[in-house]
């Protein structure tokens, strides 16, 4: 469970301009639930995305994961901690000269996990996400669809409660797209993972997502579950695209 409240965050830039990209966003994200945040082009879902991993810090307002507020935490209490999200971001950011094995094995050996353990989990995290035959291959070598299925093994290397997907799915066909959906779906199954979808395609709204929240220039707009929001004319699920960047 993740508990956001009255979150705002500010950029101020070199000449001392201040941005204001959130504007006081309360959401709760269940846990074992896959929450989907939607809004335009800048509109802070990935600023959003930023303040939950502890990449960006919030001007004010709080995060709690599990009821903890992560950013009140240091040293040797943070880093275990913080190991409850797990984040994918788009095009994943796999390291280019390490295999899909040891782009998966690396947080576990930054832990210092022994040798034979991270052999068993990374063989196990790879089976889970149906790459245990692309094990050797360079990220040069795998499509796009199975770029991110590694990006979600290593993800989930230090077995997080919450796995956060910042455009996990932009860019690939429509066969890989059904593929990591299905595998996010069952992951929530099969681990009780909270989930958050962050995305600009409806289509992965209405196919994988529990529930939807609406971010626009900061502010959270409209919120629900998605089984409501099909059947509600005039919904951001209804007939009328939400206007999504090409
Ligand atoms: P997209 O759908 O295009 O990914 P987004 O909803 O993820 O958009 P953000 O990346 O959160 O949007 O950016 C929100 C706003 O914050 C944008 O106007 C962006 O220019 C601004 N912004 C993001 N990061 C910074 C930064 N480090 N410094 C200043 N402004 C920033
Ligand atoms: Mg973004």
């Amino acid at each position: 469970m993740i508990e956001i409240d009255n979150l705002h965050k500010a950029y101020r830039s070199r000449s001392g301009a201040v941005t204001e990209v959130l504007k006081g966003i309360s959401l709760r994200v269940p846990a074992g639930g896959i929450t989907a945040i939607v809004g335009p082009s800048g509109a802070g879902k990935s600023t959003l995305a930023k303040c939950i991993s502890l990449l960006e810090k919030p001007t004010r307002g709080s995060i709690r994961v599990n009821g903890q507020d992560l950013s009140l935490l240091t040293g040797e209490a943070l880093r275990r901690e913080r190991r409850a999200v797990g984040t994918v971001f788009q095009s994943s950011a796999l390291l280019q000269r390490k295999t899909a094995w040891q782009n998966v094995a690396l947080p576990l050996e930054y832990l210092g996990v022994v040798p034979h353990e991270i052999k068993q989990h990374v063989g196990a995290l790879l089976e889970s996400v149906g790459l245990s035959d692309k094990a050797d291959r360079y990220p040069a070598q795998l499509s796009g669809g199975q770029r991110q299925r590694v990006g979600i093994a290593r993800a989930l290397a230090l077995k997080p409660s919450v796995l956060l997907a910042d455009e996990a799915t932009s860019g690939l066909d429509p066969a890989s797209t059904t593929a990591i959906l299905q595998l996010l779906t069952q992951l929530r199954d099969t681990f009780g993972l909270s989930i958050i979808l962050i995305t600009h395609e409806m289509d992965v709204v209405r196919s994988a997502a529990d529930a939807v929240a609406e971010i626009r220039d900061g502010r959270l707009v409209q919120q629900g579950q998605v089984r409501d929001l099909l059947a509600q004319p005039g919904s951001l699920l209804g007939d009328q695209l939400f206007p999504l960047r090409a």
